[in-house]
């Protein structure tokens, strides 16, 4: 009789992803082992804003993925002594043609539970806004964000402490087939597999992911000093209205980009839209742009930097304080599509989120993942 491999479920990678369908594998009573090559996470998953964004996904999928995983969020949360720093969007419109997309976003399924704010209820509520620019803002209370960088190992330590699942580090996985996971430290066996690489996109699986045409998208990201007043959700402007699909689908949006292209021309060509994000010291974290390509050069350019920082002067009517971070990061991008589940080989699940929106959709998709591993195990 052939021994029984030693886990239920062998993880590549412990971003988000990894820790997602770890976490929904656990949470069944499977055996879980996460393998990954750094020491500490240390990719996308740490560098983003922590920002678990429903409102703006886009309709359909990633918005029913989105409102999941901020209820799994709040869950693990609660119970991994993760802060949940603050919760809500005020998206900001200071054009016409952004008030009408807000207006059109409003009624719709996305729509639910927010409300339209006047310039009076923002100077009454959000007062550290540009109150006298700003036309409207869409105010939804779905939205929340966590500090990344000490999320993500919380989220890890609570997956070993509650549920057993076995970390192993600094090991890199060569290759994948079924039940098997090669390493340099040798052989890991597991009846199911999920490789969720992140954006290595060439050392497992190259084949499949060049199929699905999926490149690299690198961002710009910045901390400034704390501004002395407190941010009672998330803020975004006018170019977050034709960046986010949920916005951006809808009719209104065309217009929009028409009155973009000619006022704000060269923050569209360098993918800058704002998002601003505070942390528990008061500092935000404020970014970003977009340039993609296979390989990104790793520089933070001066002149991108100061764009973001110019559309928060905008929003927020006030030069922006003084920055004390800078960072990269970079994500798996694909134009025709938000994810890629891939079946490489039998019980192995190819996973990536191929959009800058893993933080917000990991956790309903390592659900979808792990029932469709265990669904096949249990049929066969
Ligand atoms: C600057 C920035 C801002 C962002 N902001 C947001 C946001 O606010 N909200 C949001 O929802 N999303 C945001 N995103 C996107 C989000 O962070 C990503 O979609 C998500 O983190 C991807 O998670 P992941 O687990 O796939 O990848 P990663 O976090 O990159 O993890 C992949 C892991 O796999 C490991 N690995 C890869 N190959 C191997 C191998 N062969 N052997 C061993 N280990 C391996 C790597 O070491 C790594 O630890 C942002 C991304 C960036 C870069």
């Amino acid at each position: 009789m052939t021994p029984k491999p030693s886990y239920d479920l062998a993880v590549v990678g412990s971003g988000i992803i990894g820790l997602a369908c770890a976490l929904a594998a656990a949470r069944l009573g499977k055996r879980v082992i996460v393998i990954d090559r750094d020491a500490q996470a240390n990719g996308a998953s740490v560098r983003n804003f922590g920002f678990v964004t429903v409102t703006g996904q886009e309709r359909g999928a990633m918005w029913n993925r989105a409102c999941r995983s901020a209820q799994v969020w709040d869950e693990v949360a609660a119970c991994a002594g993760i802060p949940v720093i603050h919760r809500g969007l005020v998206m900001t419109a200071r054009r016409p043609e952004a008030v009408a997309v807000l207006e059109a976003f409003l009624p719709t399924e996305m729509g639910e539970g927010c409300a339209l704010l006047s310039p009076a209820m923002l100077a009454k509520h959000h007062a550290h806004l540009a109150t006298d620019q700003i036309k409207a803002a869409l105010y939804s209370p779905h939205d929340l964000r966590v500090e990344s960088r000490q999320a993500i190992p919380r989220v890890a330590a609570y997956l070993a402490e509650q549920y057993g699942v076995v970390f192993q580090r600094q090991t890199t996985v060569t290759a994948v087939e079924t039940s098997k996971i090669h390493t340099q430290g040798g052989i890991i066996e597991a009846d199911a597999i999920a490789v969720c690489p992140g954006d290595d996109l060439v050392s497992l699986f190259a084949d499949r992911v060049a199929q699905y045409g999926v490149t690299r998208c690198k961002l710009q990201m910045l901390r400034l000093a704390n501004p002395g007043f407190k941010l009672t959700g998330a803020v975004m402007s006018d170019l977050g209205l034709v960046r986010y699909a949920g916005y951006a689908a809808l009719p209104q949006a065309k217009a929009l980009l028409t009155r973009l292209q000619a006022e704000q021309a060269q923050y569209l060509a360098n993918g800058i839209h704002l998002i601003v994000v505070q942390s528990e010291d008061g500092s935000l974290v404020v970014g970003d742009s977009h340039h993609y390509g296979p390989t990104p050069d790793p520089f933070a350019h001066q002149a991108v930097d100061q764009l973001i920082l110019d559309e928060y002067a905008a929003v927020f009517g006030q030069a922006p304080p003084r920055v004390i971070e800078r960072w990269t990061g970079t994500y798996a991008s694909a134009s025709d599509r938000t994810v890629v589940i891939d079946t490489p080989t039998e019980g192995v699940r190819l996973v990536m989120v191929t959009t800058g929106a893993g933080a917000s959709t990991g956790f309903a998709l390592g659900e979808e993942v792990i029932e469709q591993l265990f669904a096949k195990a249990a049929v066969a």
